[in-house]
Formats: structure tokens, sequence, C-alpha cells
């Protein structure tokens, strides 16, 4: 395991095989290995800084039946809410007025974000806070609407490929979706000009130690701007509801592995991380992580975006939520920028 640690640390590259072992034969020695080089790696180019994105959950409408996801359409037990293009542009201008400079508006595929109702959002928020980047995290569109988006001022786009496994992406999705239309989403966000990010769920159902290799090469091969990671939780109003969920060990050790494939890769210690562990968050930045997300979004429509079961961070208005991160950083030694 030492050799196949050194080996990815040295070259950033390992085999398909090599990358099963890894995952396959871990053990506490080669975690704390891993998260100490990780550890390295990420304080020699970012420092002590932990970076914030500010979260907006714009609509939990979706088209979309993801078998995994609490806010899939067959999900008749969700309270279904959408933003206004008004309100999307105060959490924003909120969100500026504590600090932030990254927006993330996020949603499931609802129709009403058409691409003109989503470009005014994006353009306002870009005329109001011309240094601030904006990222959307939208779902699956055609190449034209993501070529307006971008016209409209869109710096980045998140779109976790989920799995880069066919037969497992067929497992998790209904029929009407596919792996191709995915791949073929980020092949083009990439060739507009985006910033890109993707990633998966660790621990989701029929996942084997041979798909999460595959997700690693992949990442190796796509080399993304950022690479959105994190357990895997059931939700009790889907097909998975008695799914086991992802664990914290298994997301840390691949989170550090991922910082020593892609050393400057943007890499979020995210809010399911937050949830099956209540330092989760820490532990990602401890493990190689360097982005932490707090919402933005209105207290009264948090608990309704509701992807998996308890997550945190659904009562707080969003200064409590950068404080209590903040805080939750300074204490591990680093500082959120
Ligand atoms: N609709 C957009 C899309 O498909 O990219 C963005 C919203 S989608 C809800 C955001 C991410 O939530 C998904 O990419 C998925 O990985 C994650 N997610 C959904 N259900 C989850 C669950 N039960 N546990 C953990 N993560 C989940």
């Amino acid at each position: 395991m030492k050799e196949l640690i050194d080996k990815l640390a040295a070259s950033h590259s390992l085999s398909l095989s090599e990358y099963e072992t890894l995952i396959r034969d871990r053990d506490d020695e080669a975690a704390k290995l891993l998260r100490k080089l990780a550890t390295q790696t990420c304080r020699k180019i970012f420092g002590n800084s932990v970076y914030v994105r500010g979260l907006i959950e714009i609509t939990n409408i979706c088209r979309n039946d993801c078998l995994y996801c609490g806010i899939r359409r067959s999900n008749t037990n969700c309270e279904r809410y959408r933003l206004t293009p008004a309100e999307i542009v105060a959490c924003a201008d909120e969100g500026y007025e504590l600090g932030f400079k990254t927006f993330v508006l996020q949603g499931g595929e609802d129709p009403f974000f058409s691409d003109e109702v989503l470009g005014g959002v994006v353009r306002e928020i870009k005329s109001r806070h011309p240094y601030c980047a904006v990222t959307l995290s939208m779902g699956e569109r055609s190449r034209e609407s993501y070529k307006f988006l971008r016209a409209c001022g869109a710096d980045r786009y998140l779109l976790r490929h989920e799995t880069a496994d066919r037969e497992h992406y067929a497992k998790l999705h209904p029929e009407s979706m596919s792996f191709d239309n995915r791949m073929r989403c980020l092949r083009e966000l990439r060739e507009l000009g985006y910033q890109v990010g993707c990633g998966f769920m660790v621990g989701s159902p029929f996942q084997t130690e041979r798909n999460l290799a595959q997700d690693l090469k992949f990442i190796e091969d796509f080399k993304p701007d950022m690479c959105g990671i994190g357990p895997f939780i059931p939700h009790k109003d889907t097909p998975f509801r008695d799914a086991t969920a992802g664990t914290v060990g298994l997301t840390c050790y691949l989170l550090s592995i991922i910082r020593l494939i892609y050393p400057s890769v943007l890499l979020p210690a995210t809010t399911a991380l937050g949830t099956i562990h209540p330092t989760g968050r820490e532990l990602g930045i401890m493990s190689g992580a360097n982005v932490v997300m707090p919402n933005l979004s209105p207290v009264n429509v948090r608990k309704k975006y509701e992807l998996y079961d308890n997550k945190i961070c659904t009562g707080e208005e969003s200064a409590q939520c950068r404080d209590c991160l903040s805080n939750r950083m300074r204490k591990i030694g680093y500082e959120l920028v």
C-alpha cells in the first residue's frame, strides 16, 4: 500500500486496478499516510485557506426521477417550492454583504427556469456584483442553453457525473436518463469555457470498489476544476430508503486520494459529510478538502430542499451558517476566505 501511495503522490496517476487495490485493501495506516500527504499537498498550494461558496437552493421542483434523490419527481411527500428571480437576487445580495464572492445556484430540473429566466437571474447578479463568480448547478441542459447561460455571465457549472460506470449509472437512474447525456453535458460545458465540477456519491447503492476506481480514473482523465464528493444518505421517500449510507471513513479516504491525483482541484467538504458525522466537514478538510458551501437559501425553504434524511443547516440564517463554519474551521487551524 505504501508503495502505491508513494507512486500516486509522485506521479498523480495509478492504473484502474491499482486504484481498486488502494480502495479494497485500505486500512488505518494507509488512511493516515494518505491524509498526511494530501493535507501537506493542500497546504503547499492553498496555505490554511478554505474557500467559501454561498449555496442558494433555488427550486426543489424536478422533472427527473433519480432513484436516490429526495426531490425526485415521484416523491409526492415533497413540499415543492421555487424562489422567484427577485428572491434569488436578494439571497445573493445578502451573501455579498456577508462577504461571499461566489454564488452557487442549485436546483432540480425545473422547467420554469428557462434560458431566459435563469439567464436573466445570472445577468442581474453579475451586474450588481461584477467581481463575483456565478456557479450554476441546474442539471442537464442543451449545448445551446449552456452557451446562452455562459454568455449571460455564468462562470462555472457543477454537474456530478454520479458514477463513471455505465451499468451502475443505469441502476441509479430511470430509463429516461442516460450516462451518455451526462457525459455529453460535462464535455460541452468544458468546451464552452466554464470551469466545470463533476463528482459522485460515496456508498451509493450497487457501488463496487471497481466503480470507485473508475470514478478516480475518470477524475484523473477529465481534470475537473472542482470535484464534489459526499456520502450517499438514504431518503425515506425514495426506492433506496433502506439502503446503507456511505461512511465518513471512505469519503475522507477518497478525498485524500483525489487531492493527490489533482493537487490544485477545488474539493468541497460537503453538507452530506457534515450530516453523517458531527464534525464531518472538519474531517473532510483534514483529509485534503479545501472548500465549504454555507447555505444562503431563505430559512423558510431550507427544510424542503431535502435530498436525503436529516440534512443539517436547515434552521439557521445565512450569517449564522457562515459564522458557524468559520468557527469550525478556525478550531482546526483554517481560515475561511
Ligand atoms: N439537478 C442538479 C443535478 O442533477 O446536478 C442539481 C441538484 S442535485 C439534487 C445535486 C446532487 O445531490 C446530485 O448530483 C447528487 O449527487 C446529490 N444527491 C442527491 N440525492 C442524494 C442522496 N440521497 N445522498 C447524497 N447526495 C445526494
